[in-house]
């Protein structure tokens, strides 16, 4: 029997706004314990929330960069539970009346080209943190990041395949990055999601019953998550038993989950409207003020490069998921004005190396004017294309100059034209053998012939001009 998986994503993002998101406390990421709270955010009795505009704005404009329908007059809800990072026993969210609804995000990979439906997003507060620690046997609360505004973005269960779901969360981190509402950093928990997965027989209607993962903070992680539970789920209902509803955690290092508790309904926490807080009422007016600042997103980026720049959709689409590489690109584009010259050095190496360092962090550590430079230089014909390679990865780590790097290390090209000549006489004369197979039709060997002068110049001289004597000489 075939099974398909059937997946949905409640995606939770911590917004960068300045402050919290009912008290002046600052959201400012670590920090000594407990010297981020306030009587507010700790739930201390009798104080009384005030509610961040910024939040509304910012969750105004990712629901209208997903399509959503904005809810013109929600509520806020209090969920309750008891656990010890969350002193107040509940935590104010939304159920009721979710700020967006009914929107929808577009996807593509290899293969596939889909919309995922967004059931969802609403507005609510982080918890606190447990440190467990090992030595003395003991867990302390750190409330600092209580009262951080979050979006949970809740997905239907639209996806198939975990290559999906990675579309999916590249696109969704862009479209944040790209709105400046969150920066989107998943080791430090600023982007998290929870997987919800089931398997039904392929060509079954009917959903199967669902788990949920947490702690995911890669999308490595998610990746090896998702193939795991697939593969737990089928064995357990191959081996004729059901597929408990439950909360599971993932554990990446052993590459297994765990239940964690079984799945608790709505009704199980008891939401009832927050009392403490106004209705949030967003007028026509105020929708469209923010539709109107919208940045450029990462979609209508992507098309101008392709119909402006001529890059390959791949390209386009390489570059525009990352903000940062994205606006690296104009700036280096804006100097040397040759897009598909910038995006050939942007999708190799450079890539692998600001990909160094933490899962999904992206570092560059060359300025845009010296990555320019290199290009320059190249083009000035300074230096050739491999030396332009040897001085990038020269430059890279300590943000160098490279035109004074290749000053230093005398790497510019043998200018001399009669320095060239003398050298592919010199190579021809040493290598009577090769000349004689060139001569008799085997072309190939001329580049033989260019290596050679090439290493009688150290590297320094242009292989274009270099083929071009050669050609000549061998007439
Ligand atoms: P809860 O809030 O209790 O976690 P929801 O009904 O809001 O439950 O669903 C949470 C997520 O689970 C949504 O993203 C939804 O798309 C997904 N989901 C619901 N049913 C299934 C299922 N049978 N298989 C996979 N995902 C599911
Ligand atoms: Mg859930
Ligand atoms: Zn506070």
């Amino acid at each position: 029997m075939k099974y398909e998986m059937v997946i949905g994503l409640e995606v939770h993002t911590e917004l960068s706004t300045k402050s919290k998101i009912f008290c002046s406390c600052t959201t400012e990421f670590g920090g000594e314990p407990n010297t981020h709270c306030c009587p507010i955010c700790t739930g201390m009795p009798g104080v009384l929330p005030k509610l961040n505009k910024k939040v509304v704005e910012y969750g105004i404009a990712v629901g209208l960069a997903t399509n959503c329908e904005i809810t013109p007059y929600g509520k806020f809800d209090r969920k309750n539970y008891f656990y010890p990072d969350l002193p107040k026993a509940y935590q104010v969210s939304q159920l009721y009346l979710p700020i967006c609804r009914n929107g929808s995000v577009e996807i593509e990979g290899e293969g596939f080209h889909k919309t995922i439906g967004i059931h969802e997003i609403h507005m609510e507060e982080d918890a606190g943190k447990l440190i467990h620690d090992p030595i003395f046997d003991t867990t302390r609360a750190d409330y600092n990041r209580c009262g951080v505004p979050l979006l949970e973005i809740v997905s239907e269960p639209d996806f198939r395949s975990a290559e999906e779901v990675i579309a999916y969360l590249e696109t969704l981190k862009a479209t944040l990055q790209y709105l400046g509402v969150s920066d989107c950093k998943m080791q430090e928990g600023s982007l998290r999601a929870d997987v919800n997965l089931s398997v039904r027989p392929e060509g079954q209607e009917e959903f199967g019953t669902r788990t949920e993962m947490k702690n995911l903070n890669s999308f490595r992680a998610i990746a090896r998550a998702i193939a795991a539970e697939k593969k737990r789920q089928i064995e357990v209902v191959e081996s004729g038993e059901k597929v408990i509803q439950e909360t599971r955690r993932w554990d990446d290092d052993a590459g297994k989950s765990y239940a964690m508790r079984s799945k608790e309904d709505a009704q199980d926490y008891r939401y009832f409207p927050e009392p403490d807080l106004a209705p949030v009422v967003i007028s026509e007016a105020w929708k469209e003020k923010i539709r109107a600042s919208l940045p450029m997103l990462p979609r209508e980026r992507k098309k101008k490069y392709i119909e402006e720049y001529g890059l390959s959709e791949y390209d386009a689409r390489l570059i525009t998921e990352i903000k940062a590489l994205a606006d690296y690109f104009d700036e280096v584009n804006d100097i040397v004005k040759n897009p598909k010259e910038v995006a050939n050095w942007l999708l190799g190496d450079f890539m692998r190396l600001a990909k160094e360092g933490e899962d999904d962090s992206f570092n560059i550590l060359l300025d845009a004017a010296k990555m320019a430079e290199i290009i320059k230089m190249i083009k000035e014909n300074l230096i050739n294309r491999n030396t332009g390679k040897d001085v990038f990865f020269a430059v890279w780590k300590e943000n160098l100059d490279p035109r004074a790097y290749v000053e230093e290390h005398d790497l510019a090209m043998v200018g001399d034209d009669s320095l060239v000549r003398d050298t592919v006489a010199k190579v021809l004369a040493a290598n009577p053998k090769t000349v004689e197979e060139y001569k008799g039709g085997k072309t190939k060997v001329l580049g033989f012939l260019v290596g050679q002068c090439m290493k009688e110049l150290k590297g320094k001289a242009d292989p274009g001009a270099i083929n071009a004597m050669l050609r000549d000489a061998l007439k």
